[in-house]
């Protein structure tokens, strides 16, 4: 099967609608952080959010699976918009708890330092929300856990404990363990970043073949190379504004602001 671009970029106008962000903002106290971002996700894109440091993407990923609230501004996923309401101090907070465990259930998340609990073994880590939080039996959850490690090439460490893996090895475990929960959309952020460098290249593999397989995900990554291969749109975030975003062969081949053309100078 050929890489996803082509096939998703056009199937775009027809495939449902998994993730959308409408003019979010986001304030720190007075430290405004995200400016209006709008984006969203049909089943099938792969998005990559790239920006320098600073620029908001970890907040915008952040906001969408409800660790953050925004100050302002729409968010569906799955087709459902996350509900807030102000509370006494006139901050946003969620206004049904029930939901955001709802939404949380439909995004398989993978950060930089969203490490493995240490202590569990492996397949314990991927089995544990399955049983814990979603019901699923035990057993069914065991056998979805070992073909899941099987699949990031870490059946022989199902019974390891996090501390004896390499990080690239515990990445992909917390892959797996994201893809255990079935979720419609599959965040990461900068899941790469705090590996040695002769490690990135399994993790990528791994995520590369998700992409293949059309799976749904929004990736916040410095590896341009890799945005430009398994991204089917990318968005650059600028000071909490999306400057500029488009298919990845025009974003990162003729790049039209004069900020992003700087970006892909210094990182690329
Ligand atoms: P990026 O992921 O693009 O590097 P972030 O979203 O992490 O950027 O951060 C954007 C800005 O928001 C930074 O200035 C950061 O210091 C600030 N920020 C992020 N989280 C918080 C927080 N919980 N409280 C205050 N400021 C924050
Ligand atoms: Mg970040």
């Amino acid at each position: 099967m050929s890489l996803a671009s082509a096939e998703h970029t056009g199937a775009g106008q027809t495939a449902a609608e998994a993730i959308h962000v409408e003019n979010l903002h986001k304030k720190f106290g007075e430290l405004h952080v995200l400016k209006g971002v709008s984006l969203s996700a049909r089943d099938g894109d792969v998005v990559a959010i790239i920006g320098g440091s600073g620029s908001g993407k970890s907040t915008l990923l952040r906001c969408i699976n409800c660790l953050e609230n925004p100050t302002s501004g729409t968010i569906r996923v799955n087709a459902e918009e996350i509900r807030l309401k102000a509370d006494s101090y006139g901050n946003t907070v969620p206004a049904d708890r029930r939901q955001i465990e709802r939404i949380r259930s439909k995004l398989g998340m993978v950060f930089q330092n969203f490490n493995l609990w240490s202590h569990m073994t492996l397949l314990e880590n991927v089995v544990e929300v399955p049983v814990h939080v979603l019901g699923v039996p035990r057993a069914e959850a065991i056998a979805t856990a070992e073909r899941l490690l099987a699949r990031v090439g870490l059946a022989e460490k199902r019974d390891v404990y996090p501390a004896f893996l390499s990080g690239g090895q515990q990445q992909r475990g917390a892959i797996a363990r994201a893809l255990a929960i079935q979720p419609r959309v599959m965040l990461f952020d900068e899941p790469t970043s705090a590996l040695d460098p002769e490690l990135v290249g399994e993790v990528l593999k791994v995520i590369a073949d998700l992409a293949r397989e059309g799976r749904t995900m929004i990736l916040v990554t410095h590896e341009m190379k890799f945005a430009r291969d398994v991204a089917t749109h990318v968005v650059f975030l600028h000071n909490g504004v999306v400057e500029e975003e488009g298919p990845p062969d025009q974003v990162f081949g003729a790049p039209r602001s004069e900020r992003l053309k700087q970006f892909i100078r210094t990182v690329g």
